[in-house]
């Protein structure tokens, strides 16, 4: 847990995933990153779920879902998913129901940030996991994610509208346009480049703030301005975007969060960051949130 003002910030997560290295560091040739990052025999690197959830007695924030529960068997073993109970569970042991949860956070609308929105019910039908949040999404994502133009974005969005569509129905869906202060701590920044309004939250409070990176730099490898993942629908808008933000995050002192480092939460930047994917003080994940 790091402390943001008043606000507790819990580092926890839905569990580890793995994906293909070519495709999180898309340009950067496969020995300088076997160097950093091992790859598994199926080429694939270990990946977290990293959901931050920031809470002050009154407020409980989420930001991103992770995978959820919705993903079948042969899915679960592309991916290497390992949960063990998830999201879900690690709130439990916080002793946070999903009902205290007052808001979500999407960055975006990729399955592994917006999955663990729904979960079965007992009629076997995908119902909202954190039933009386707000669920906060640009616009612009919206949009792309239930109606995708082109291949590429309706396989990226192929599994949104078995998601959206309970929270839509529960009226839970609230849409920004651009950059948004949800509340005086907490606003969202538009950075664009891995999909087409992907957004990063800023919580800001007591001299201190927390921004999660979401997948403008999903790892601490990617804190290099051209280390960009093959997904980025326009790698340059997030090479920009990521120096724009982890300067400012830099010059204010911000934590910054990884959604997918699968042994860091969160960090401070190091002088040099941009050259040496750097932190000068890091959290673990929440210890069963790691992988083992
Ligand atoms: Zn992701």
């Amino acid at each position: 847990m790091v402390t943001v003002g008043r606000f507790r910030v819990h580092l926890v997560s839905d569990g580890s995933f793995a994906m293909d290295g070519g495709a999180m560091f898309g340009i950067v040739p496969k020995p300088l990153l076997e160097r950093r990052i091992p790859a598994d025999e199926r080429n694939r690197i270990a990946m977290g779920l990293h959901c931050p959830l920031a809470e002050d007695g009154k407020t409980a924030v989420l930001i991103d879902t992770g995978l959820g529960e919705r993903l079948s068997e042969k899915e679960r073993d592309l991916y290497r998913v390992q949960r063990r109970g998830g999201l879900r569970a690690r709130l439990a042991e916080l002793r946070i129901d999903p009902e205290d949860v007052t808001d979500v956070v999407l960055t975006h609308l990729h399955f592994d940030h917006l999955g663990g929105a729904v979960v079965r019910n007992a009629a076997g039908r995908l119902a909202p996991a954190f039933p009386r949040a707000r669920h906060f999404v640009q616009g612009d994502e919206l949009e792309t994610a239930l109606y995708p133009v082109g291949e590429r974005l309706a396989a990226a969005y192929a599994h949104a509208p078995e998601c959206l569509e309970p929270l839509q129905g529960a009226g839970l869906i609230e849409r920004l346009a651009g950059e948004t202060s949800i509340t005086p701590e907490l606003r969202v920044l538009v950075t664009g480049g891995h999909t087409p309004a992907h957004q990063c939250p800023v919580l800001t409070d007591g001299g201190m703030g927390f921004v999660h990176l979401g997948d403008v730099a999903p790892t601490r490898a990617h804190l290099r301005p051209a280390w960009n993942q093959a997904y980025d629908l326009d790698p340059l808008e997030t090479t920009e975007a990521k120096k724009r933000l982890l300067s400012r995050a830099e010059e204010e002192g911000w934590w910054v969060s990884f959604d997918h480092d699968h042994e860091i939460a969160c960090g401070r930047l190091a002088a040099g960051w941009a050259r040496t994917g750097g932190l000068c003080e890091s959290h673990a994940l929440d210890p069963r949130g790691r992988l083992p």
